[in-house]
């Protein structure tokens, strides 16, 4: 279908950070599949884990226990705080999870009558994600145009504007939901002071905090979780992305209090946490922690995020700053983003377009001070050119 339009390359191959053409033509990835390829193509332990679950046991329901679905979970749970997790299979998938979990809370508070207390608030400008939930919290008309009427029950804040969610939490508001760090809508981090001020509202009026981390989590932003900077213990998390390193998986973590709303028959999925994705992404997690990533990208970013200022001090007239954390850098422009990603990919470099005028870098959290470097040098070219025309 015409839905992802043309595509401008065939590719067949990766390799760490590199992605290949069918005439193998090399290109420095640094988009990963969209913030999905944490450990890079490709990684020699990661396929060797797919490769001998593969060959061992692919699926087979969650009718039956899956002893890596329960090692995966308690490896969530260690990093978010004590709660349950449940496997989907999409970032859309999770959220979707997370707003009938919101559902269920508000039907609880409201003494187990339907309806009364289910509006979700959500950010402007956020992006959850294609299905009728995530589309119902994405307030953008290029996602929700041609597909109205929307799922009822969503009002939006203004990201870092306390007081825009102040008047919306009321009775009728059963949770919050944001990104803590907005992707698509062109890399805006939820300021730390605004995340608190978020939890403390949320616990005052009884609405749950929920974090959408599908872009932003597994590392991207130098902290397991791009909220932990702030101190913040959400209510539930929604994962996928960088979680399965390739593989596609998603998760939603619950907190103790909450992690029950779930009974037997409420929400499920065939394929979601089948044992192939979960060696995936145990893999995934195994490479992480072995070799420090997390850190790694927390002191390499820093770095990094130097020789992208001095592009910013050199292209003025191009480049309108720079937003994120990690290896998740948003650079606003004042030339056209797609003309830009499309002059990177003529020099062997990918990036992605994001929100209004907005490049964004998703390098893997393998990502070399060697790599982060070539990007740069990359960049300065593309935007010496275009100083040229
Ligand atoms: N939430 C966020 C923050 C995302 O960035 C995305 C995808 O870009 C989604 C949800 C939807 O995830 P998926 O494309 O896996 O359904």
């Amino acid at each position: 279908m015409k839905n992802y339009g043309s595509p401008a390359f065939n590719a067949v191959r990766g390799e760490g950070v590199y992605l290949y053409d069918e005439n193998d033509t090399r290109f420095l990835d640094f988009g990963s599949g969209i913030a999905v390829t944490s450990v890079g193509h490709s990684h020699p332990k990661w396929v060797k884990a797919v490769q001998e679950q593969a060959a061992t046991l692919t699926h087979c329901s969650n009718l039956y226990g899956i002893p890596g679905q329960q090692k995966l979970a308690d490896r969530l749970v260690e990093q978010a705080g004590p709660g349950r997790v449940l496997f989907c299979n999409s970032g859309a998938e999770a959220n979707e999870a997370l707003i009938k979990l919101a559902r269920l809370h508000g039907q609880q508070l409201s003494g187990g009558k339907e309806a009364k207390r289910f509006t979700v608030v959500a950010a402007e400008n956020a992006f959850h994600g294609r299905t009728f939930g995530g589309m119902g919290a994405t307030p953008q008309e290029k996602i929700q145009g041609g597909f109205r009427p929307m799922l009822e029950g969503f009002k939006f804040g203004q990201l870092n504007n306390i007081e825009s969610f102040d008047q919306l939490v009321d009775d009728s508001v059963a949770a919050v939901f944001i990104e803590s760090i907005q992707g698509e809508g062109g890399i805006f981090p939820a300021d730390e002071s605004f995340l608190q001020e978020l939890r403390a509202l949320c616990t005052e009026r009884g609405a749950l905090l929920m974090l959408d981390e599908v872009q932003c989590g597994i590392g991207r932003s130098g902290h397991f979780f791009a909220f932990e900077k702030s101190g913040v213990k959400p209510d539930a998390i929604g994962m996928a992305k960088g979680l399965g390193g390739g593989f596609p998986i998603g998760a939603i973590w619950v907190s103790e209090p909450y992690a029950d709303l779930f009974q037997p028959s409420s929400h499920g999925t065939t394929f979601g946490g089948s044992p192939l994705a979960c060696a995936a992404a145990n893999a995934t997690l195994d490479i992480i922690e072995a070799d420090n990533l997390i850190d790694e990208v927390a002191t390499n970013s820093s770095i990094w995020h130097e020789g992208l200022q001095d592009l910013i001090k050199k292209y003025p007239q191009h480049i309108a700053g720079m937003r994120g954390a990690g290896y998740m850098v948003g650079l606003p422009l004042h030339t056209d983003a797609l003309a830009v990603t499309a002059a990177a990919r003529a020099k062997n470099m990918l990036i992605v377009p994001a929100g209004k005028n907005t490049i964004r870098l998703l390098p893997p959290l393998t990502a070399t001070l060697k790599e982060l470097a070539e990007s740069v040098r990359i960049l300065d070219e593309v935007f010496a050119e275009l100083g040229k025309n």
